[in-house]
């Protein structure tokens, strides 16, 4: 059980302890090893992704990163930027299922924009496809062609999918979904779109194989509409590289708590990417402030979904759930009547709850 810790840049150093010390907690024969990517890895070795980060990322079965970048390296040339470690990275493992998970502690209910009673208890997980779909689909580009007699430009992009691709993020979905509510949305815009009638049809034929999974099917505009007035109606929803791309924001954004939230990239041997859904926050690293749920729960999906130990996932998110309870709050979800507390303070409070 080989962990490559990645800790990045800004506040990932000091999440990425935090669920360090969680993950050993719950057992202790983690092989926990470090390496640097992103802004740090540039410092050292001019590459944001160095041969001896990947020689480990590849033999690990599974990666926990923190975050990279910052304003130090946002005018570098592209390649040398920190994000081109964290692309280079998803790339070089085939990461090709993204896992998000959107959930809502009741005690959290008032940090979202949504009245509590919509959203409170929410618990959604979006399976976006990742490797696909017109964000890599060729041909692709901007030209200069003579349309209705006038030259000007043009702008073209291909969205494709094969049988194959929307095979396997479906068994990822469906697989999900039966370790938690059994049922699955696929989103598509069949009416318009022959790639996402494809996707509809597929996803059809592969449901035969998880008979004890409910399927259903709604449009990309539906979906996005149903999000914010009924979220709560929703299991696991499984849809393609852009739909994916929106959707995933948009609910993220349905728990107001950005530090709240992990997320997974698989590949199709079950390792997984996991890392935390906000960025490096420069503003507040190295200030013992920044939460540290988002990475310890990311920890928590690595058990589930790359190590298959569910009660130990589950003692760690009812570990969360238990110091929210008990009133722990970083400053960015500190309320009135709460206990401000510090990165450190709240592994600890996370260690003391297993
Ligand atoms: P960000 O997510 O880092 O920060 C946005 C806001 O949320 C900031 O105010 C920050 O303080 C706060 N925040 C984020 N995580 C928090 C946490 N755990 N606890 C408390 N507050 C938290 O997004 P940004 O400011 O747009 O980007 C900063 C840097 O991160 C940029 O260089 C960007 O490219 C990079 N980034 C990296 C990733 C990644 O590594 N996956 C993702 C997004 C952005």
């Amino acid at each position: 059980m080989k962990i490559c810790v990645l800790p990045g840049d800004g506040i990932g150093p000091e999440i990425t302890a935090e669920a360090v010390r969680v993950l050993k907690a719950v057992d202790s024969r983690f092989e926990v090893e470090e390496a640097l990517i992103g802004g740090c890895a540039v410092d050292a070795s001019g590459d944001p992704y160095p041969e001896s980060t990947r020689k480990l990322a590849r033999e690990a079965d599974a990666i926990l990163l923190g975050a990279v970048g910052g304003p130090r390296w946002d005018s570098a040339p592209r390649g040398q930027r920190p994000e081109s470690g964290l692309l280079a990275i998803r790339k070089d493992l085939c990461l090709f299922a993204n896992l998000r998970p959107a959930v809502l502690y009741p005690e959290l209910a008032e940090s979202s924009t949504l009245k509590p009673e919509v959203v409170a208890g929410l618990d959604i997980l979006i399976v976006r496809e990742l490797t696909g779909d017109i964000y890599f689909g060729q041909p692709r580009g901007i030209e200069t062609r003579t349309i209705d007699g006038k030259r000007q430009r043009f702008g073209f992009n291909t969205m494709h999918y094969s049988e194959a691709e929307i095979v396997r993020i479906g068994r990822v979905a469906f697989e999900a979904a039966r370790k938690r509510d059994k049922n699955v949305c696929s989103v598509d815009k069949m009416n318009v779109l022959e790639t996402t009638q494809l996707w509809r049809d597929v996803m059809t034929e592969l449901s035969n194989e998880y008979p004890d999974v409910v399927l259903t099917h709604m449009l990309v505009d539906n979906a996005a509409m149903q999000l914010v007035r009924a979220p709560k109606q929703f299991d696991v929803i499984v849809t393609g590289n852009m739909f994916g791309d929106i959707l995933s924001d948009e609910a993220s954004m349905l728990t107001g708590s950005i530090g709240m939230l992990p997320s997974a990239s698989l590949n199709e041997q079950g390792k997984g990417l996991y890392e935390p859904s906000h960025g490096s926050a420069p503003d507040i690293a190295g200030k013992d402030i920044a939460n540290p749920l988002a990475a310890i729960l990311s920890a928590s999906m690595m058990l589930r979904y790359t190590f298959s130990l569910q009660a130990e996932a589950d003692r760690i998110e009812n570990a969360v759930r238990k110091v929210l309870a008990q009133g722990y709050r970083t400053a960015d979800i500190y309320g009135p009547g709460t206990k401000k507390t510090g990165t450190r303070a709240m592994g600890d409070a996370v260690l003391a709850a297993l």
